[in-house]
């Protein structure tokens, strides 16, 4: 239950004074549907105003503040003909200009022969100074209500900044003091005052200063954000080593097998790896693990030395693709490797039904099955286990924290947790992972398996697209396999396909049946053809939208054309490009670009030609869009934050890491007075989902 010191923050929007249906709409689309939410919306701007006595030529284009008197109003009688207002400040004459302005309502604000103070960027206007839209008006009893300083929110059409300030202002006087939970040592060092002072004065900025990031009020609250996710995973982490794991031990006569039926030996960089997945599985605590390497690393070979393991060690293994092609596509890899040494594999996915998934079911729940590879299938409730011993999650940034969960409660109670890897191709930022992967200990295979060619990159105008598609019939009559990118169409599937078909006929008419398409609207069943057919060499161009993303591997495939390079982020360009050059033939990549380039997207595009190290890529790409945009922030399952920045704030992720450490190890269930403090930040930031994971009693 969220405390009640809370309760008012967590009020919608519309129990705000002036805000109405409309306007709560607005509001929410930038900031979000609670009172919390204005409280997080930080301004990025600063309107400083300077009083002026007289009208003068160098105040031009400057925020002024005036004191002017009402001389004489003109309204207008025509929509494009603004209503008028002749004013004087001194003995200088001002025009105040309205478009669509109501004469009632301006008369009543700007009587005949008054004085009134006002706000307003001041212009001039063939020779005459003149005031479009002032911003404040007030009586002269008033005019202090005019501040010098005033903040500018990022806003959406229809809401101004005087309406958004004034929903905002309104929170102030109901913030409650609330019970510290930061180290105070920290907040000395820091010089950070509390939270509800750090609130207010992030709300108001008096020079370009208090924009820094590293302003004290600002990374107080990116502090206290950063704080709640890394005590949230941190719970997470805990309870989850806590569950009495199993300690899957063998005796290296499988593992050996298994090792000599590979047609290649493992590189230092997977051994480590496979090394460090061991000893988690050897030990009696829950392995909670993420296997990192940039695509072509060689994960999976790790990854089935680690389910023979736990084959080995007398439990069930199983392994979870993010697609059906890619399930099949390990299913093949895999398979016969076991069969060669006696272990039963079976493949369950979406497609598996009636008597065969039946026979696959009972066959995995009396355990005469030892390895299973399947993809999202195996939630459902009526798959159950022998004796699930190792579960790995391939690709995991598509599922989240409480999927990992889920699959590592298909375990036998009795015999503790499942052990639990997940590997990525997505080579995260240092950062990042910290603040998605917080709750798992790290692996990364370094190096790749040695004899890969360096892929020959390059970016060209997309006005070459006939010479480029001209110049494929050499790759072809060598018999290599050549993908074909279509671009990506951001909101749009149906006219991202209808770009890959247009594409599709556009070479057929070049190169007839060795074309090929596949794209997301199609059935998977045909998915998998089309697939099957480039894999067989039927196919030889392969014209696709981004569904050959994720880990496709295709040894003959040397060429990566992707047409609009500029619109796909660099993690997901080094994805495709990873797709190619694998069988020991060299790769090129063609990154088609529609010109003209901006700044950005040029250096975007330098840094794939420069490097293929995806771990720089990774990081350029974060200096450059910003974590939000990196992996496309709603299909990643990344966080996303309200005010801290990784970016700029990095630093203090590293604090809030060891912080939220050191206070479980202290106290365990947030009991201390501290602890009770900490509970209301993880309900203020809305991470309170972790608070069922605090060791209960
Ligand atoms: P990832 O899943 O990390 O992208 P894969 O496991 O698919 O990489 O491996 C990519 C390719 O490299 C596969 O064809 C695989 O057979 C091969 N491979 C993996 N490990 C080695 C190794 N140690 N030596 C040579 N080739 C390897
Ligand atoms: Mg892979």
């Amino acid at each position: 239950m969220r405390p009640e010191i809370l309760f008012s923050l967590f009020n919608p929007v519309n129990k705000l004074g002036g805000i109405g249906p409309r306007l709560s709409k607005l509001i929410e689309k930038i900031a979000g549907p609670n009172l919390i939410d204005l409280l997080w919306h930080l301004p990025t701007g600063l309107v400083t105003r300077e009083n002026l006595e007289a009208l003068s030529s160098e105040y031009v284009d400057r925020e002024v503040l005036l004191v002017i008197d009402v001389i004489k109003h003109t309204p207008s009688r025509n929509r494009r003909v603004p209503y008028r207002i002749n004013c004087l400040v001194g003995d200088d004459s001002l025009t105040l200009v309205f478009f669509n302005g109501r004469e009632d309502y301006l008369r009543r604000q700007l009587p005949d022969g008054e004085k009134r103070k006002i706000s307003g960027k001041l212009e001039d206007f063939n020779g005459t100074f003149q005031m479009t839209h002032p911003d404040h008006i007030a009586t002269l009893a008033d005019e202090s209500s005019i501040p010098l300083f005033e903040a500018v929110y990022p806003l959406t059409a229809g809401l101004t900044n005087q309406t958004f300030i004034k929903a905002n202002r309104q929170i102030f006087p109901t913030l409650q003091e609330l019970p510290e939970w930061n180290d105070k040592s920290l907040m000395k060092r820091e010089e950070w005052s509390d939270w509800k002072n750090s609130v207010v004065k992030a709300h108001s900025p008096t020079s370009e200063v208090d924009f820094d990031r590293t302003n004290p009020a600002r990374e107080r609250l990116a502090y206290d954000e950063l704080l709640a996710n890394q005590l949230a995973l941190e719970l997470v982490r805990r309870s989850m080593k806590r569950k009495p794991g199993r300690a899957l031990q063998g005796d290296d006569t499988l593992v050996s097998k298994i090792r000599k039926a590979l047609p290649f030996s493992l590189t230092a960089a997977q051994e480590s790896a496979l090394e460090e997945i061991k000893d988690d599985m050897v030990a009696p605590h829950r392995m909670l693990r993420l296997l990192q390497g940039d695509v072509g690393s060689g994960k999976t070979a790790v990854a089935l030395l680690a389910m023979v393991r736990a084959v080995e060690a007398g439990a069930q293994a199983t392994i979870m693709a993010p697609t059906e092609i890619l399930a099949r596509q390990h299913f093949a890899s895999i398979e016969p490797l076991a069969a060669k040494i006696g272990i039963s594999c079976v493949l369950i996915t979406g497609r598996l039904k009636g008597k065969k998934r039946d026979a696959v079911l009972t066959d995995l729940a009396n355990g005469d099955v030892n390895l299973v590879i399947g993809t999202h299938a195996l939630f459902q409730e009526d798959v159950s286990f022998f004796d699930l011993g190792l579960a790995i999650i391939d690709e995991q940034h598509r599922f989240g924290v409480h999927q990992r969960l889920a699959l590592s409660d298909k375990g036998r109670k009795e015999n503790g947790g499942v052990d639990v890897l997940v590997m990525t191709a997505t080579p995260i930022p240092r950062t990042l992972a910290l603040t998605a992967y917080g709750d798992m200990d790290v692996s990364v295979i370094t190096e790749k398996p040695p004899g890969r060619k360096p892929i020959d990159t390059r970016a060209l105008s997309i006005e070459r697209l006939d010479s480029v598609a001209q110049g494929l019939s050499r790759k072809l009559e060598t018999g290599e396999r050549i993908y074909w990118v279509c671009p990506l169409v951001e909101e749009s599937e149906v006219l991202e396909v209808a770009a890959a078909e247009e594409r599709f006929e556009y070479l057929k008419h070049l190169y007839g049946d060795q074309v090929g398409l596949i794209h997301g609207r199609m059935k998977s069943d045909l998915k998998d053809q089309a697939m099957q057919s480039f894999m067989s060499g039927d196919i030889k161009i392969l014209v696709a939208t981004t569904v050959i993303e994720v880990g496709v591997d295709v040894p003959e495939a040397t060429v990566m054309i992707i047409e609009h390079s500029e619109r796909f982020g660099l993690a997901q360009l080094h994805q495709l490009r990873g797709r190619v050059g694998r069988g020991g033939l060299a790769g090129s990549c063609l990154l088609l670009y529609a010109p003209p380039l901006g700044e950005t997207q040029k250096a975007r595009l330098a840094i794939m030609r420069e490097t293929e190290d995806g771990f720089q890529i990774a990081e350029e790409d974060l200096r450059l869009r910003g974590a939000g945009e990196l992996l496309g922030t709603r299909q990643s399952g990344l966080p996303v934050f309200r005010i801290a920045d990784l970016q700029s704030h990095s630093r203090l992720l590293a604090i809030a890491r060891d912080d939220a450490r050191l206070i479980l190890e202290k106290d365990e269930r947030l009991h201390s007075e501290r602890g009770q403090a900490l509970r209301i930040l993880l309900y203020l930031f809305e991470r309170d989902n972790a608070i069922k994971y605090l060791k209960s009693g």
